[in-house]
Parts: structure tokens; sequence; C-alpha cells
């Protein structure tokens, strides 16, 4: 079930939003205060969407909106305004809100609101997860051509990158040294084989806990090279 933040001071509106939420299948986290808030989205770190009240004693929902960016979330917020704090809607906007809906609002016009957003924040995902290639403590991005050991950077010269690339893209596959020179070099290269050889050890320096004892990036003896993870 997918989780929503319900930031809401009244306790009217906030059962109302929660009986609607849960009837259509979501679980509502509720929270009456920006502080409570806070505290939830810390516990919840799957949640998917925050619904935020923009008027609340102490912590607003503005600021509770600028901490969930701050924190690097992705997660789709809908800020609740008031009728008369139209220019609360731009300001919301503006923090980093995705939409808003005014109060009043009926059960009906916050579901579809919600599942909007729910449905972008999913095709979103899916984008993040088909650029990311994960293997172990590796996570190579191909969008931005990084890679992460433990979420470190490691600096990849574009050799090295494609050789990862190759690799975690044939998980466990042996791979002869030439099929390696024809995929990253490309066919035309009238390299070496040893090139292979002098740019693997230098890779495994990087990416390696100990390269003499290659953990990751296993020879395959006679043949070539296999991501071992
Ligand atoms: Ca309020």
């Amino acid at each position: 079930m997918k989780k929503i933040l319900v930031l809401e001071d009244e306790t009217n509106i906030r059962s109302f939003v929660v009986i609607n939420l849960r009837r259509s299948g979501y679980e509502p986290i509720e929270a009456e205060n920006g502080e409570m808030a806070l505290e939830k989205l810390k516990v919840n770190t799957d949640l998917c969407l925050a619904l935020l009240d923009v008027m609340l004693p102490g912590i607003d929902g503005f600021e509770v909106c600028r901490r969930i960016r701050a924190s690097g979330s992705k997660m789709g917020i809908i800020m609740l305004t008031a009728r008369t704090q139209e220019i609360d809607k731009v300001t919301g906007l503006m923090t980093g809100a995705d939409d808003y809906v005014t109060k009043p609002f009926s059960p009906a016009e916050l579901l579809a609101r919600v599942d909007a957003l729910v449905r972008r924040v999913a095709v979103d995902e899916d984008e993040k997860s088909s650029v990311e290639l994960k293997s172990g403590p590796f996570v190579l991005n191909t969008r931005n051509r990084t890679l992460e050991k433990n979420s470190q950077r490691l600096k990849l010269t574009q050799i090295e990158y494609m050789l990862m690339k190759l690799f975690m893209e044939n998980p466990g596959k042996a791979m002869s040294r030439e099929d390696i020179l024809a995929s990253v070099w490309g066919n035309d290269f009238n390299g070496e084989l040893k090139t292979v050889d002098v740019n693997i050890r230098r890779l495994r320096i990087k990416i390696e806990d100990d390269p003499t004892e290659p953990e990751y990036l296993t020879t395959v003896w006679g043949y070539g090279y296999k991501w071992g993870y």
C-alpha cells in the first residue's frame, strides 16, 4: 500500500482526508503539526506523497515542503490551501510542491489530484531505475555516466566507464578479451589484446577492495574476464 503523509492541524479535515485516502487503498500517516510531520518523514522513508496544510502553528507547510526537498526526496507534494491564500499557491509551487488543492475540497477532487501525482511519481521512479545498473555495492548511472561504490563516487575514464557498463550488463558471463576489445574500443580498433588487460588492471585499482585479489572483476584464465559479483 502506498503511504501518504497527511499534515493538517484541523482534526475534522484531517479525519476526512484520512478516511477518503484509506477508502481508496492508500495508507495515510497522520501528523497534526509540522514538527510531528518531520518526525514521521524520518521514520517513513518509503512515503510516496505528502499532503501539507499551509497554515499551521509552529513550522508551517511551506517549511516542511522545503525540508522534504532539501533532503533530496522526489516524493509528490500537494499543498492544502485556504481560498484566501491565493498568493500561497505561487509560493508553494516555488518551494517545490507539485500541486495544490484549495479548501474546501470534495473527496473526488482530492483523490483525482492524489492519483494523478502518484502515477507521475511512479513513472519517474521507473525512469530512474532504468538508467541505474546495480550490482553489489556498485551503482552505475548511464544517464550521467557515473559509478558509485557504497554511495561514494569513483572517478572513471570513459574507457573504464564503458568497461564497467559492459560487465554490469552481463553479470556472471565470461567475456573474451576479443569481445571486450570489440565492444568497448570498437571493431575498427587495431589495438592489441594487452590494451584490455592494462585497462582492466587500472579499473581494478579503482573498484576492488584489494586489486591483487579481485572480488568483482575476476579473471577467466586463458580467456578473458567476468563480472563475478
Ligand atoms: Ca491549518
